[in-house]
């Protein structure tokens, strides 16, 4: 069977390596040398001042709202994976879905100041599939309203534009280090934060608000990552500049095999770097894509419908958060994933792409 993604994994005698200084210091969590050292190589990396790791990148959203005193309303993207949205409500906040651009599948800034009202504190939006939102227009809304900005950076590990990370936009960034996702540590994340003092108290928040023998100086939370899971993340850092340019180069040969087909993509913007974090395509009707799948699936090749259902339609909202979104709902319902990840062979796209070709050309018939 032929996945989605597939976990890159260290050789076994990468990971001992960082496990036997674990064993030597006899600390497996709490902040220990492997999870300082992997902060410090992360920044470096990322090119980042303030970085804070956490346990998975659902906790880092949530501390992120918790950590900048967010309330109220906060709009949001419909276009995302379920993670974007339970956040806001597990944090007491309401979620208001603002539709996404046709052209990235990112929240459209056009239409966000419609949906500000007195009680809005925030925008978190996505960066879906690492594609970057428009930062500068959202930016200058929030400064407007005087509103915070998270966005929700799980897919966008390492993407660039205009030479500047996008994890800098915003009051905070969060990322996802899933075992699924491009940079990992089997589970984990991160929250990067434009403010030291935010950065702080993530960092208390992280670890029970609590320091030293018995002072408790902030409400917190266990979201600490371990020295296991850090471990795994120092293995697998070194190799991410490869992991991306084996994902690049997989890009292409679907782009190419897939050439004529007139499938819609995602549109980058001028002077980006990209990460290949997904391959998304967009069938021209939820029939078509059905079918598609279908074949796929008949064949041992499992695509995933990255991103169904649209948020502002899960079941467990109020009526009154349900708001129409019709683009997001539309891409929702036509959208597949390819399978991209290290080791898909050049045959492999090949096979996906002619059983992708063979269903469209029955579908013309
Ligand atoms: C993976 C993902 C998350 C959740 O991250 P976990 O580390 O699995 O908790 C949140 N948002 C988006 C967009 C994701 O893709």
């Amino acid at each position: 069977m032929i996945h989605v993604t597939k976990t890159t994994l260290p050789t076994l005698n990468e990971y001992t390596h960082y496990l036997e200084r674990v064993w030597s210091s006899g600390q497996i969590t709490n902040n220990g040398s492997l999870c300082r050292e992997l902060t410090e190589h992360l920044k470096t990396y990322l090119e980042l001042k303030n970085l804070e790791l956490v346990s998975n990148g659902t906790l880092a959203i949530q501390l992120a709202i918790k950590a900048l005193a967010i309330k109220g309303e906060v709009i949001t993207t419909p276009y995302s994976y379920v993670a974007t949205t339970s956040s806001i409500l597990w944090e007491g906040c309401e979620p208001i879905f603002v539709d996404i651009n046709n052209h990235n599948f990112c929240i459209n800034p056009d239409l966000i100041e419609a949906a500000i009202t007195e009680k809005t504190s925030a925008i978190l939006a996505t960066h879906v599939y690492g594609y970057p939102c428009d930062v500068i227009k959202i930016q200058q809304i929030a400064d407007k309203y005087q509103l915070k900005v998270i966005y929700d950076a799980a897919h966008a590990f390492g993407v660039r534009v205009a030479g500047k990370s996008i994890l800098q936009y915003g009051d905070c960034s969060t990322l996802s280090f899933h075992a699924t996702k491009l940079f990992h540590t089997a589970e984990g994340g991160a929250i990067i934060c434009k403010d030291a003092d935010v950065t702080k108290r993530i960092f208390l928040m992280k670890k029970f608000g609590h320091i030293g023998e018995d002072d408790y100086l902030d409400i917190g939370i266990n979201a600490k990552m371990s020295e296991l899971h850090a471990a795994m993340g120092l293995c697998i850092l070194p190799k991410v500049n490869d992991i991306i340019a084996y994902r690049k180069e997989c890009s292409g040969w679907y782009d190419t095999q897939l050439e004529g087909c007139f499938l819609q993509r995602p549109i980058a913007p001028a002077d980006f770097t990209y990460n290949y974090a997904y391959y998304p395509v967009i069938f021209p009707t939820h029939e078509i894509m059905m079918r598609v799948r279908q074949t796929l699936l008949d064949n041992g090749i499992g695509p995933r419908r990255y991103f169904h259902p649209s948020l502002n339609t899960l079941p467990f909202l109020k009526t009154e958060l349900k708001r129409a979104c019709p683009i997001s709902e539309d891409i929702a319902l036509r959208v597949l994933c390819l399978p991209l990840y290290v080791g898909l062979s050049k045959v492999d796209v090949k096979v996906i792409c002619d059983l992708i070709k063979r269903t469209l050309r029955s579908e013309s018939e």
